[in-house]
């Protein structure tokens, strides 16, 4: 990854998980972020994703849908933090999501035990 610019697309068009993964790892490499597992600071990195899931709920809240530090963007920012961190140790998340989601997929969830609203 050393020297590759990373050259950000406007669409996603037929990128995959892995091809957004290597994007934002040389993005990161490119700005001074880290990208090896030795130079993380791996709570640090969750406190961050942490805090992007925060301005979203704060964006949300205050109905900020478009403009500056919207809700889209902080969520964004979010899956950005969660595939570096992801990234830098080798994690294959999209083989995870999809894993994950066909195992959700299974579960009935028993709506009447769980504090949370659902449709
Ligand atoms: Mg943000």
């Amino acid at each position: 990854m050393r020297g590759v610019k990373a050259r950000v697309p406007n669409f996603m068009g037929k990128l995959n998980l892995e091809d957004l993964n290597q994007l934002i790892l040389a993005q990161a490499k490119e700005k001074g972020f880290r990208v090896k597992p030795v130079e993380m600071n791996v709570p640090e990195k969750i406190a961050l994703i942490h805090s992007e899931i925060s301005e979203a709920y704060e964006a949300y809240r205050h109905k900020k849908f478009r403009g500056k530090d919207n809700f889209a963007e902080e969520l964004a920012d979010a899956i950005i933090r969660i595939i570096h961190l992801g990234g830098v140790y080798g994690a294959n998340l999209e083989k995870e999501i999809l894993k994950k989601m066909k195992t959700n997929q299974k579960i009935n969830w028993d709506w009447n035990k769980m504090n949370e609203k659902h449709a």
